[in-house]
Parts: structure tokens; C-alpha cells; sequence
């Protein structure tokens, strides 16, 4: 696994363990390289998703981006991370139970809207404003892409998001 901070591929796995709800299994790495401190998860995928642009453009669903953009709304909310993961495997769960593995972004907003007004009012308000707002204007594609900045790389802070405090 490539170091998010120097690009080293000289990373090691430090601790290994199952998320409380075990749908993944979480893993602290380190970067020999850098020193650089970084967190992946492993987890089922059921079948490949397809997302649906308004546009009609198909992308191939990002758990990762749908994730960051949920810890975008919930920044410095008090809510316990693993409830977050919960919700975004939730989601996901339901993404793959539709029909062909093929998913309007519409429903991908919906549904975070939905999961969030369960988890925190303050993050819901957040999220709902700007994507209401975007959907006027402008395909979710490109709220997705401004919450999340639009890495290739996650970034160890949005990583460290899903973690419970020390
Ligand atoms: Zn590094």
C-alpha cells in the first residue's frame, strides 16, 4: 500500500483489527519511508457499481469519496465513528441491492441525506444545504468532487476521521 504523504511503497501493517459492527477489518500502517502514519480498511464488496450522471456519463462507484464526503459534513461533530461507517456501509448495502448494479446519483445523495438526518442534525443541515443547492445548478458529481477535493489518495486526516478517539 503506497504511503499518502511520500508515495513510498516501503509501508508496513501495524495493527490489524475488526471495526465493532466487523464488516471490515481495519489496518494501522506505517510508512519506513517517512514515518508517516496512515489507516486502511478492508471490506466485502458484493458486486461492482456503476454510478449514473445526470449527464448520462458512468463512473464506477467510490465508497472512499462517498465516505469523505459524509466525514466532510460531520467535521468536528460528535458523532462516534463507527455509527458513521455503520451508515455509509448502509448505504452501500442498499446501492448494491438495487436492480443492475447500475445507481442514479440522485439515489447517492438521497441516501446520504437520509443516513446523515439519523446520525446528526447539524451535519444533515450541512449536507442537504449544499447539495440542494448543487443540484440546481450542477450535477452531484460536482458536489462530490468539491466536498472531497477530488484525491486519488485518501488523505491519513479523512482516514483518521473513522476512527475512535484516543
Ligand atoms: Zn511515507
Amino acid at each position: 500500500m503506497r504511503c499518502p504523504y511520500c508515495g513510498s511503497t516501503n509501508t508496513q501493517v501495524k495493527d490489524s483489527r475488526p471495526s465493532e459492527d466487523h464488516t471490515a477489518i481495519r489496518r494501522r500502517r506505517g510508512c519506513a519511508d517517512c514515518g508517516g502514519r496512515f489507516t486502511t480498511f478492508e471490506r466485502v464488496q458484493l458486486r461492482e457499481l456503476t454510478v449514473v450522471k445526470r449527464s448520462g456519463r458512468r463512473v464506477p462507484f467510490d465508497r472512499d469519496k462517498l465516505a469523505r464526503s459524509v466525514q466532510v459534513a460531520l467535521r468536528k461533530r460528535p458523532v462516534d465513528p463507527e455509527r458513521v461507517e455503520r451508515m455509509v456501509t448502509g448505504i452501500v448495502r442498499q446501492l448494491e441491492s438495487t436492480g443492475d448494479g447500475d445507481v442514479d446519483s440522485n439515489i447517492v445523495g438521497q441516501l446520504v441525506m437520509e443516513g446523515l438526518k439519523g446520525l446528526d442534525d447539524v451535519a444533515y443541515v450541512r449536507f442537504a444545504s449544499v447539495y440542494k443547492n448543487f443540484r440546481e445548478a450542477r450535477d452531484f458529481e460536482a458536489l462530490l468532487g468539491e466536498l472531497s477535493g477530488d484525491e486519488e489518495i485518501v488523505p491519513a486526516s479523512a482516514a483518521e476521521g473513522l476512527e475512535k478517539p484516543r
